[in-house]
């Protein structure tokens, strides 16, 4: 019906010639050699690497600002780092966090992305202090990371500090960046079935960007409950993100790459893999070791440096969905401590009496569970729940406590890539001059990623991204 009337309209319009006197703007095209569709860690990663190989980048970004989730995200990056981690007696190197990685998604990654991922994670120190950040002099384990081998600029930073490098960088190389531009679809079907370039509107209208190449690098689909309940179904509209944890703010993370590649034939990986995070804000520190989470009762119930799926199901099997994390004066606050403490969020308490009643729990068995556990943090072991990394005991007030709920922070799934970061077809053939980097990605964490892993994968295949896009302009312009 609906198509019936349609055409009858456009007969009409046709007929008496209706939009005669409208006066179609101007198309407008841009030519370039390479465009990178998203501003954040994974999109700048590959236009920096393609710009420093002379080749002319224009990046479009949705937003009026750039940084994506990667300017909101906590900063940890993991890369094995001998210097500061063997006077530790940490043993690390690229086939440890190889296996690991593999091992914390349960052997779903793709074991050639995650070689590549593992084998150039080191230089990711190097090549950020290229770019001019500072690494502070120190290794961690990320929440969530099973493993210490996580790195950040300091303790107050966050991922604020690589976005800057990286965009200091990328201005510095000419890097053409146009917010408020949101790319619409691809444009397939050049030669060989190459992608050749990017529909997409800014406040103007439309416009189109011809390239060489293109990369996709918009973010995962947290932020689209309709494609989310899609491949999970529990993930409905009552679970916020973590990049909009009060659920007023935009989620810009909407899938969108996944959606055009998808358009133009690309395979899909992994989709049903989303990976939640406590974030309701009150975790007063972001690695492990460092603080006891309870219950509603007081009590313990999970291994707080587990894998974030198991917490995660934790959690959603807790009274009321919610826990309370409890750390001292000992432990590093993050840098979101001081506004947490105003709203809050995050409370101080100078006994143990007083924060059970801030918790409105048995300030006994609260008692009860701190004692044991700081047994357990003495000697390093825990019988109950089989912790392991233990930085401190958690005895010396004032306490810090707050409460935290699940949010919906990464998608694992989504854009099938070869390892050196080409899109495949559903019949698994290279689409020609199109490339992906970053969370719109799958197949490389399987199904439970590593807390610390996201922001070295995004920078590694990143930089791979924009190193091979460079070379197909280059190539074509030596026929
Ligand atoms: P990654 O960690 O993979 O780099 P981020 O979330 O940091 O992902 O960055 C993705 C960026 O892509 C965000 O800034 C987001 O606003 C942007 N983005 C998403 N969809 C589009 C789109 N259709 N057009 C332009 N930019 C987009």
């Amino acid at each position: 019906m609906k198509f019936a009337r349609l055409a009858i309209l456009s007969l009409f319009a046709g007929l008496f010639g209706m939009g005669a006197y409208a006066q179609p703007a101007p198309e407008r095209v841009v030519n370039t050699d390479i465009v990178v569709i998203g501003a954040g860690g994974a999109g700048f990663n590959a236009a920096v690497t393609a710009a420093q190989a002379k080749a002319k980048v224009i990046m479009l970004e949705k937003m009026p600002t750039i940084g994506g989730a990667t300017i909101i995200s906590g900063g940890s990056m993991n890369f094995p780092d001998p210097k500061l981690q063997e006077p530790k007696g940490i043993k690390d190197s690229p086939d440890i966090m190889y296996r690991q990685t593999l091992d914390a998604g349960d052997n779903r990654g793709d074991p050639a992305l995650v070689r590549v991922l593992a084998d150039n994670a080191p230089e990711l120190k190097q090549w950020y202090e290229s770019l001019g950040l500072v690494w502070a002099d120190r290794v961690f384990e990320p929440f969530g990371g099973l493993f210490p081998r996580g790195h950040n600029s300091g303790a107050t930073t966050a991922g604020r500090d690589y976005v800057r490098v990286l965009n200091d960088e990328a201005k510095k190389l000419g890097v053409e960046i146009r917010t408020n531009t949101r790319a619409v679809s691809l444009i397939r079907d050049g030669a060989n079935g190459s992608v050749y370039g990017v529909k997409a509107e800014d406040k103007e209208g439309k416009i189109t960007f011809l390239a060489k190449a293109v990369v996709i690098a918009t973010g995962g689909f947290s932020g689209n409950v309709e494609m989310r309940m899609k491949y999970d179904p529990r993930l409905d509209k009552s679970f916020h993100t973590t990049a909009n944890p009060s659920g007023k703010a935009v989620d810009f993370n909407t899938g969108d790459g996944i959606l055009m590649g998808e358009h133009v034939g690309a395979e899909l990986v992994g989709m049903d893999y989303i990976q939640l995070i406590p974030w309701y804000g009150g975790r007063a520190i972001d690695y492990v070791g460092g603080d006891v989470w309870v219950n509603s009762e007081g009590k313990r119930f999970v291994n707080e440096g587990g894998r974030r799926d198991k917490i995660a199901d934790a959690i959603l099997a807790a009274k009321g969905q919610f826990c309370w994390v409890i750390t001292d004066d000992q432990s590093i606050k993050n840098s979101t401590v001081e506004s947490k403490l105003k709203t809050g969020l995050i409370k101080k308490a100078n006994t143990i009496e007083e924060m059970a009643k801030g918790m409105d729990m048995d300030a006994k068995v609260l008692r009860a569970t701190l004692e044991r556990y700081n047994k357990f943090a003495a000697l390093k072991q825990d019988p109950d729940f089989g912790k392991t990394t233990f930085t401190q005991l958690i005895n010396k007030p004032p306490y810090y406590y707050g409460m935290e709920r699940e949010n919906v922070h990464f998608t694992e799934g989504g854009l099938h890539i070869t390892p050196r970061t080409e899109v495949l077809d559903v019949d698994g053939k290279i689409i020609p001059g199109l490339y992906a980097a970053g969370e719109v990605t799958g197949g490389v964490h399987g199904d439970n990623r590593a807390g610390g892993n996201s922001l070295a994968a995004i920078s590694v295949f990143g930089r791979i991204a924009g190193k091979n896009a460079a070379a197909l302009v280059a190539a074509g312009s030596d026929e």
